[in-house]
């Protein structure tokens, strides 16, 4: 179980119960001057009532902190209940030094303190007071355990929350419904959907949406998708955020298409999206590529929200746009956004990466200590990315030092695996095992792939047979890996050992990721896999694709066989190669798209290598852009070449 605290969760400075707090001389706001009697004791004082109205008045720290000088000068005791109102809406310093102050705290000082900082951004603080609490021998109540129980949930405090449950189950707490519905709650974001259900079928009031909406989360997480489903259809009434639930319980679990049907559904019954469910809907257009129902949610948003974009849903258009291809309109839309967070200058970072602009990104990085932001290992990610397709090997090798010595975040695996790539294919083979072997982490089958991809990219058999068979036996489940070696093979020659991979492969019943190509025409996305024919346009595609051929061959087209795996004759070869995904969907966007608009399309693999090149002489021939997003960057053929400048 995990557990959230230890020893340095609690600086001795929460163990002081000194008061530095002194009242300041300038008060604009008072309590009515006619009910002012010092000597009146605290919990007869006619100022109390008037404290309380202003309390509710005048809400900001500021102000509250007023209230509270005003209420030591008109002599109320630290442990009457208004201190512990001022507890709850102080701003956190002040409610500590506040709480310090209070010889004995009572179960309802405790309760405020505890609030505050479960909404802080110091959640563990509030269970540091739960200890105290039941140290100094005061009894817990009902009002005290929601919010712990909030926050065992948002951190993740396995073990705390089920010391708490028991406690609750002990002191007769768990029939009171609000707490059983925060427990489930709990449970889902746990995982646990066994003792969520549990209780859930346990519960005498169903008709709490919170409770059922609670399940329908958890169950997306597990990705027990039919499970959440199921709770959804029979929820008795559904607000706006169980919709967000199950359209974002789809998005996050890969199953786009579903999650925009949801979305559909959602709209047809009249309820207004809020901001979560258009965030999960703008991810599903990012990863699908689908630029014009990204647009069309942009537009959405605007009508809802209006012009100036909140920071969540400006960082999720800033992402969206960068992954469909239109790098203008991301950093049109990040520029515009008055308020930034790391979160969105990491998506424009990841932008930049995307399309291989390293010096774009660098600037971008010195714009963003500029306005005083601490980049964090996901900044990082982009910058080295950036670097690496931009082909900026020195600025990598500098800033992945800085990265450490400056910063002082530690490279994770993925950064490690970035700048192994980044050397890998300038060619810097020697520089890259060496980096591997003395990297402070172990190495993953992720980092040891990335130098593999070199070795065949550079046609080094010797370096690459070792480590193939290396990353085999790391991962046996992946079929790229096998991939990767039997083409290392075949690069040598070595057909024998060529089918030998391939044989292991069938053996082990490991399966073939298939290569998958997507085009969005008209706003809805069309899919093509390796020699796929179940399109119902499939007669008319492969004419198409016959013609593109045939216009290739004429321009003079070499077709570069090696990318293909098997011993076959080459004539078969040059077959194959004519069916990747990616030329079905080029096909089908030269007859379907509107004409003179560039033809976009998403790949979940890496381009191969003669695919980019007909894709280049396509681009000329046709006179048409494409743009292709593969699994690393996009490429954006124009008139015979690439963004790319062919290093990928
Ligand atoms: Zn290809
Ligand atoms: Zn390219």
């Amino acid at each position: 179980m995990r557990s959230v605290l230890n020893r340095y969760t609690f600086p001795a400075i929460f163990q002081s119960r000194t008061c530095h707090f002194k009242s300041s001389p300038h008060f604009s706001i008072q309590p009515n001057p006619n009910s002012y009697h010092p000597n009146t004791p605290s919990c007869e004082n006619p100022c109390f009532p008037s404290f309380l109205h202003l309390l509710k008045i005048y809400k900001t720290p500021s102000q509250t902190k007023q209230i509270h000088a005003q209420t030591i000068t008109h002599g109320i005791s630290p442990n009457s209940l208004i201190v512990s109102r001022i507890l709850q809406s102080s701003d956190l310093n002040n409610s500590l030094l506040i709480f310090n102050q209070i010889e004995n705290p009572l179960p309802f000082h405790y309760n405020s303190i505890i609030q505050a900082y479960s909404k802080s951004d110091t959640p563990e603080l509030a269970i540091y007071f739960y200890l105290r609490m039941l140290g100094d021998g005061r009894k817990p109540n009902n009002f005290t355990f929601p919010s712990l129980i909030g926050v065992c949930a948002h951190l993740f405090a396995v073990s705390e929350g089920t010391q708490l449950h028991s406690y609750i189950l002990k002191t007769g707490f768990d029939s009171d419904q609000f707490l059983r519905s925060s427990l489930i709650h709990m449970y889902s974001s746990f995982g646990d959907m066994d003792c969520a259900q549990k209780l859930f079928d346990e519960a005498s009031a169903r008709e709490n949406v919170v409770v059922w909406t609670a399940l329908v989360n958890g169950y997306s997480k597990l990705g027990d998708l039919e499970m959440a489903r199921k709770i959804f259809d029979e929820m008795p009434e559904r607000d706006v955020v169980a919709w967000s639930a199950m359209v974002s319980g789809y998005v996050q679990n890969g199953r786009f298409k579903e999650g925009f049907s949801v979305f559909n559904v959602m709209q047809g019954e009249g309820v207004k999206a809020n901001e979560s469910v258009l965030v999960s809907i703008l991810s599903a257009c990012a990863h699908l590529g689908a630029l014009d129902l990204g647009r069309w949610a942009h537009l959405y948003v605007e009508r809802r929200f209006g012009a100036e974009l909140r920071v969540n849903l400006g960082t999720a258009l800033v992402d969206m746009y960068a992954k469909c291809g239109d790098l203008c309109a991301s950093i049109a839309v990040f520029e515009g956004l008055n308020c930034k967070n790391v979160l969105s200058w990491n998506a424009m970072m990841g932008g930049f990466a995307l399309y291989g602009y390293g010096r774009g990104a660098l600037g971008l990085f010195s714009k963003m200590l500029r306005v005083g932001l601490r980049p964090d290992g996901v900044t990082f990610l982009g910058l080295l990315g950036a670097f690496s397709h931009g082909g900026m090997v020195n600025e990598g090798r500098i800033f992945f030092e800085a990265m450490t010595d400056v910063f002082t975040i530690n490279p994770m695996l993925e950064h490690y695996g970035c700048m192994v790539d980044m050397l890998s294919r300038a060619g810097l083979l020697e520089d890259a095992t060496e980096l591997i072997e003395n990297m402070p982490l172990e190495p993953d089958a992720s980092v040891w792939g990335a130098l593999l991809g070199g070795c065949r990219v550079h046609g080094n058999i010797v370096l690459g047979t070792p480590i193939g068979e290396k990353v085999i036996d790391f991962e046996p489940d992946h079929a790229g890996r096998y991939v990767l070696l039997s083409n290392i093979y075949a690069l040598a020659k070595r057909w024998d050992d060529a089918k030998h991979v391939r044989r292991l492969m069938k053996e082990r019943g490991v399966q073939m990721r298939p290569g998958c190509s997507s085009i969005e025409v008209d706003g809805s996305v069309h899919e093509f896999v390796v020699g796929d024919r179940q399109h119902p346009q499939a007669r008319e595609i492969y004419n198409k694709v016959e013609e593109m051929d045939m216009r290739l061959r004429m321009a003079g087209h070499f077709v570069d066989t090696r990318n293909v795996l098997y011993d076959l004759d080459e004539e078969d070869k040059e077959l194959q190669l004519s069916y990747h995904s990616e030329r079905l969907a080029i096909a089908f966007g030269l007859i379907f798209a509107d004409v003179g608009m560039p033809i976009r399309i998403v790949k979940n693999l890496r381009v191969c290598g003669d695919c980019h090149s007909a894709t280049k002489m396509l681009s000329k021939i046709y006179e048409r852009d494409i743009v292709v997003r593969d699994s690393k960057r996009f490429h954006h053929f124009k008139g015979g070449s690439c963004s790319c400048m062919d290093y990928w």
